[in-house]
């Protein structure tokens, strides 16, 4: 099974539709099991369908927003 730090590494491939297969059935099993990464793949894809919708260029600080998602992910798992 995935580490969450796998998952957290390979979230944005995942919500763009960029991995294999194989890799989207693996992530697709963590999250049936991992309740924080549940919470974090939601919040990435709200935040990509938010960014999606705007016009260009995007908002300032989304992108920091997203960053910023992606350490406190880092840090609230081992
Ligand atoms: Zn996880």
């Amino acid at each position: 099974m995935l580490t969450c730090k796998e998952q957290v590494a390979r979230s944005s491939d995942f919500i763009d539709g960029q991995l294999s297969f194989r890799e989207r059935l693996m992530m697709h099993h963590h999250l049936l099991f991992c309740p924080n990464c549940r919470r974090f793949m939601r919040q990435m894809r709200l935040l990509q369908a938010t960014l999606r919708e705007l016009p260009e260029p995007p908002v300032p600080g989304l992108d920091e927003l997203a960053a910023r998602l992606a350490a406190e992910q880092k840090n609230t798992i081992k």
